[in-house]
């Protein structure tokens, strides 16, 4: 047995082989799953990214090395494995490989922190602490195509609408809606923090003439509260638009939510059944339920609320029962939304913002912006937010910025609903919470 790679390089994944490739030579690569000795005979099933396959070895057809070398694994052990297919009818994908040459490229530990072979239904905080062998599930490892299916969707849709990537810092010297939530960071000689959305910044990039400009980046949070749909560093999904309305992002956001629905049952239908998820796709655009409807509906359930509080989490769960699926819950009071927020012209109190939901789950948050530099500054002052804080993002408005719009939406939570968990650390590989900064 080795341990180096040399010129051994993989043929086939597991889910290219298959009986019409019967009688060819091989190279496989990948763990070991699993090894069933029976004396006569010895079948150790090999893992990789796209499935298992079965390797059988009858004593009587390979050499007395070979089995030695089949003997010698261990459970997730890496192994390099040249064979010859053949048919098998009840064997993964209804073949075989009669191996030919077993290379040892590294041998695990026993015994394994946790079973990765989804026997054995393990706690989250178990699963985490071992994610990288959590991640070898197939039911887990198909969350993640699922959500690099969802982003390669977005990227296809906007290239196509031609929105424009961007990057923004994400050290920051300014808050993006206030002092809370806030990371801050102590290297620099004045105050800095982690950034909580790229808003001001997308904000300046529509003042820097780009039109169209969409982000997918970090966001950082210090949540006051440990739930299942919070986490401290997220991924969000921006997009803002000049020469645009709240209706008009809101038209983009519903086709681009619901190319990537389509795109995920067509793209990973072996992903969704390996998880047991049926997706739906609903027909037509997404309803709208304006704020102070939905106030009246949230009365009617028996959940207390008063025109102009924001959604308590009983008031989501009631609202969200009355809705079959996405639904966006627009006019907004002005006063709960951020600065930059645009109130209505004919009726101030209430703002061209809104969130899309998915049942009780917040998806996104968007709104026309304010692009006058005094309401800006008005409602910046309404807020108790000292203008002088926002300087460097107050300037690109008194230079000819445009009127825009925009939204963010949580690519973690949107995932969530892709996939049917119920707990956003399932969506994310190394989530990071209030408990876990490691692994
Ligand atoms: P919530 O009310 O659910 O806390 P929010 O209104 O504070 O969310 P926004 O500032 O509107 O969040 O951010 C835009 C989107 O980013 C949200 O709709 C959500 O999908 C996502 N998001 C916000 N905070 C988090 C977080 N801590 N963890 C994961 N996703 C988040
Ligand atoms: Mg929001």
């Amino acid at each position: 047995m080795e341990y180096l790679l040399g010129d051994l390089r993989r043929t086939h994944y597991s889910k290219d082989i298959n009986p019409e490739i019967t009688g060819e030579e091989i190279q496989l690569m990948g763990w070991v799953h699993e090894i069933r000795d029976l004396g006569g005979i010895i079948f150790v099933i090999i893992r990789d990214r796209d499935g298992l396959i079965q390797i059988t070895a009858p004593s009587k057809k390979v050499d007395a090395q070979i089995l030695d070398d089949l003997r010698a694994l261990r459970k997730e052990s890496v192994v390099a494995i040249k064979g010859t297919v053949q048919e098998a009818g009840k064997a993964p994908n209804g073949v075989e490989i009669i191996p030919a040459e077993i290379t040892l490229l590294n041998l695990a530990n026993q015994p394994l922190p946790m079973d990765p072979t989804e026997k054995v239904k393990a706690e989250i905080d178990t699963r985490l602490n071992s994610r990288f062998l959590d991640l070898r599930k197939a039911n887990v490892s198909s969350i993640f195509k699922i959500k690099a299916n969802m982003f390669k969707t977005i990227r296809n849709y906007f290239d196509e609408e031609g929105i424009i990537e961007i990057n923004t810092p994400k050290l920051v010297a300014s808050a993006t809606e206030g002092g809370t939530e806030l990371f801050p960071i102590t290297y620099f000689e004045k105050e800095a923090f982690l950034g909580q959305s790229p808003q001001l910044y997308k904000q300046m990039m529509m003042g820097a003439g780009f039109d169209k400009v969409f982000e997918i980046g970090q966001i950082f949070r210090a949540e006051e509260h440990d739930t299942l749909r919070h986490l401290n560093e997220a991924v969000s999904i921006d997009m803002e638009a000049s020469f645009m309305d709240d209706v008009d992002v809101m038209n983009i956001l519903d086709n681009m939510i619901t190319r990537i629905l389509q795109s995920t049952k067509e793209n990973c239908a072996e992903e969704l059944e390996k998880i047991g998820f049926e997706l739906d796709i609903p027909e037509g655009p997404f309803p709208e339920v304006k704020y102070d409807d939905a106030v009246d509906i949230i009365n009617s359930k028996g959940v207390d609320m008063e025109w102009g509080e924001d959604l308590s989490r009983e008031a989501e769960k009631v609202l969200g029962d009355t809705q079959e699926g996405f639904y966006f819950l627009t006019d907004w009071p002005s006063a709960i939304k951020p600065f930059y927020v645009m109130p209505y012209e004919d009726r101030p109190e209430i703002s061209h913002a809104f969130d899309l939901m998915y049942k009780n789950l917040e998806i996104s948050s968007g709104a026309t912006r304010v692009h006058q530099y005094d309401v800006l500054v008005k409602q910046m002052i309404e807020r108790d937010l000292n203008p002088d804080g926002f300087g460097a993002y107050l300037k690109a408005f008194e230079y000819g910025m445009p009127p825009h719009a925009g939204w963010g939406v949580g690519a973690d939570r949107l995932a969530m609903v892709l996939t049917g968990v119920e707990n956003i650390r399932e969506t994310v590989l190394f989530p990071r919470d209030r408990h876990r900064l490691t692994p």
